[in-house]
């Protein structure tokens, strides 16, 4: 089946950039939240980042006109069941995505594919819960989404050939690049990267090095671009433990065990950019290291 239309639940900051990229590549995208703030917010979002991509000359103006054409919002999560693909891409909780899947099952045509953007829960289990487990994929895009090549497709343990030939291709309309994972807790990217990130971490815990001392090592000795600890900041502290959670629980092997320094981060409320203190304090002028 060609994928013409694609309905997006959760207009955060992973929805936006999604209905960003979907829009341009063609696709009409209607997209969907609990909040009108929210579908507010990223509308004016996806509007302030395309005209980022128009002074960089990625995109022309008439591409940002045509696009913001095709993107819809509505609150009524029932009109996606009228899409051909449905991105899940709401908050990263069990119960609050599977409330999602069983209200929009009696909306949707036989054939549309549902997916989520999920950075960890498992996609087997998301899938036995709907009537549709061999069209249910994982559809993990990169933060931020316009600028992040990469899309991990996960296909959970009854997911059709068909089912993931068409993401394959809405992958290549999309003009990123796949990477295939089997559903095995965090898939690939966060397998590898959340236990460097703790690993870091462990390394400002133990005192082996600063704040400063670990990104300059990382970004001069190994050509990382962002250091880990700069890099946990930008994701966020709390994604970052809970992933290291996923990963400890599901894979039950101690090496994965969160750092202790990283869990008292995250119960100081300091989990990063977005609450402007993490492993940098950003409320000034300068990211400032914060040990
Ligand atoms: P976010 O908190 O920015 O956005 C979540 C949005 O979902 C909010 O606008 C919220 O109002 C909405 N929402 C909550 N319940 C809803 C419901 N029942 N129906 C409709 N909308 C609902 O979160 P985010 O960072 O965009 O993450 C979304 C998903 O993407 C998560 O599963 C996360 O694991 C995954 N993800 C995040 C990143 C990242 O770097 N942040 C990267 C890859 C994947």
């Amino acid at each position: 089946m060609e994928i013409r239309t694609v309905g997006i639940v959760g207009a955060g900051q992973m929805g936006n950039g999604i209905a960003h990229v979907f829009a341009l590549a063609g696709f009409d995208v209607l997209m969907t939240d609990i909040s009108q703030e929210a579908l507010d917010a990223a509308m004016a979002l996806i509007d302030h980042n395309m005209d980022r991509q128009i002074s960089r000359g990625k995109i022309s103006e008439t591409d940002k006109a045509k696009a913001l054409g095709r993107i819809k919002t509505t609150l009524k999560l029932a009109e996606l069941g009228k899409t051909d693909l449905v991105i899940e891409a709401a908050t990263e909780r069990e119960t609050v995505k599977q409330a999602i899947f069983e209200d929009l099952l009696p909306h949707l045509k036989p054939e549309t594919i549902l997916t989520s953007n999920t950075s960890s829960i498992s996609i087997t289990r998301l899938a036995s819960r709907t009537d549709r487990p061999e069209k249910f994929m994982g559809f993990h895009f990169m933060n931020p989404v316009p600028v992040m090549q990469l899309v991990e497709l996960i296909r959970g343990i009854a997911t059709d050939d068909p089912t993931y030939q068409s993401m394959v291709k809405v992958v290549e309309k999309l003009g990123k690049t796949a990477a295939s994972a089997e559903d095995f807790p965090a898939f690939i990217v966060n397998r590898i990267l959340m236990p460097m990130i703790n690993e870091a971490v462990y390394t400002l815990y133990e005192g082996v090095g600063s704040v400063k001392s670990i990104d300059q090592s990382l970004k001069l000795g190994a050509n990382h671009p962002m250091g880990p600890l700069e890099l946990a900041d930008f994701i966020g502290l709390d994604t970052c433990l809970a992933i290291m959670n996923v990963l400890h629980e599901g894979l039950a092997d101690t090496k994965y065990r969160p750092c202790p320094l990283l869990t008292k981060y995250v119960e100081a409320g300091w989990l990063g950019r977005k609450t402007e203190r993490g492993f940098y304090d950003y409320r000034g002028e300068t990211p400032v290291p914060t040990r």
